[in-house]
């Protein structure tokens, strides 16, 4: 068994007891703050006497799939290829989702431990991120599990490393829409962590109470405490967790309650004229109806030729756009690929969205005030240790840092 695993330019100890990567989707770090606070979390209250209570920063665009790529490479986007769960592929002109292991660009940090003889669980809310998550991941070892809760029902031994994974939790599967798919993976982690005991395990949420419940609310703190309750039972049994979030989460609508949102497809359309330009917004997916596809984050195709200065200008005045960036720029700010960006990226402030065009986006679904992410003002989040750690002194902690504090820096 080696001492130490190299992967993405990066070294990593060989862990002593299980590790837990936790990856609470849209965990705004006043969510875990305010729960604390509160009483409803008793077992991080007591870890966090010695534990290591830290923020890091997450990557932008503040979005599920880079994030999640980011956490289980130990790199930025510029490295490992996913930079949204949407992009225009150059090659054909489409929008096509960046869900595919095609576009993944470097091994993963469990694949790496894995190919040297770990035994590695993987439990994801959505199965989109799912094939990402797992890829390399040979499952005949028997010492390799990869799943999501969505898809419990569906797993066979040559895909996920385990027969029937439902079966295995003994739990219905919970709406795509709920709490109960986060408490899913919980149910499956403590399972995993008694029969197979993992030496790496990564359990990814879904931001669904996020995005309709703002931190301390009632609905938060029972999300938390839950969270809190399978927490204990992992550290009882032994593993240490390190917790942390893919992106934060703001109000993002007005004082009636309606989404703030600038539509920039049409902005462009007024501009530069209909059919010019063409706006993507990386966080659309199959599972639009908690956020309307709104988010803080857009990138713009340019028509050849276009000034880019001028544009750049006007578009930064708009009120609740916090920056406009050129592609070389922006990539460069926030360690994106240059290829797979457009020529623009715009971020809106705290409280604002951008959409493409008014009538692109089906608001019916919302039925509570628009919360989402995207922007660099979702980029703070927690960075949980529940064992004393060093930091290394001077260092911008990343998101993307968590494992090897965890295994590099735990005392
Ligand atoms: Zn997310």
């Amino acid at each position: 068994m080696a001492e130490l695993i190299t992967v993405n330019g990066r070294s990593y100890t060989w862990p002593r007891a299980p590790v837990v990567v936790v990856c609470i989707d849209g965990s705004e770090p006043a969510y875990m703050e305010q729960a604390v606070a509160g009483g409803h979390m008793p077992y991080l209250a007591k870890a966090l006497e010695r534990g290591a209570d830290l923020r890091a920063d997450c990557v932008v665009p503040t979005f599920t799939n880079p994030n999640n790529l980011s956490i289980v490479t130990g790199v930025p986007p510029r490295v490992h290829g996913i930079c949204g769960n949407f992009f225009l592929d150059p090659k054909t002109g489409e929008e096509v989702m960046m869900n595919d292991p095609k576009f993944l660009r470097s091994s993963t940090i469990f694949k790496a431990f894995h190919d040297a003889g770990a035994r590695v669980a993987i439990i994801t809310a959505k199965d989109k991120l799912r094939k990402l998550l797992g890829h390399g991941l040979d499952y005949a070892s028997g010492r390799a599990v990869c799943f999501s809760s969505e898809k419990a029902n569906q797993t066979t031994l040559a895909d996920n490393g385990v027969a029937n994974a439902q079966a295995m939790v003994g739990l219905a599967i919970p709406d795509v829409y709920s709490a109960a798919l986060s408490e899913f993976i919980f149910v499956a982690g403590v399972k995993l962590m008694r029969s197979m005991r993992p030496d790496l395990m990564y359990l990814s949420t879904t931001d669904y109470i996020q995005h309709k419940h703002a931190p301390g609310t009632p609905v938060a703190n029972d999300f938390y405490a839950m969270l809190d309750r399978y927490w204990a039972e992992l550290d009882g049994l032994g593993a240490l967790l390190a917790l942390t979030a893919d992106h934060g989460m703001n109000a993002k609508h007005d004082a009636a309650g309606r989404p703030d949102v600038i539509y920039l497809q049409d902005l462009f359309d007024n501009l530069l004229g209909t059919g010019t330009t063409r706006v993507i917004l990386p966080i659309t997916d199959p599972y639009v109806a908690h956020h309307g596809a709104l988010g803080s984050f857009a990138t713009v195709y340019l028509p050849q030729g276009a000034d880019r200065g001028p544009l750049i200008e006007r578009v930064s005045q708009q009120p609740g756009i916090q920056k406009v960036y050129d592609r070389r720029d922006g990539c460069a700010a926030f360690e994106l690929p240059e290829e797979r960006l457009g020529d623009l990226i715009v971020i809106s402030a705290q409280s604002t969205v951008l959409g493409t065009s008014a009538g692109q986006h089906d608001l019916s679904q919302l039925t509570e005030p628009l919360r989402s992410h995207g922007g660099v003002t979702e980029q703070r989040v927690p960075l949980i240790v529940t064992r004393p750690v060093d930091v290394p002194a001077g260092h911008r902690l990343r998101n993307f840092d968590v494992f090897d504090i965890a295994l590099n820096h735990v005392h």
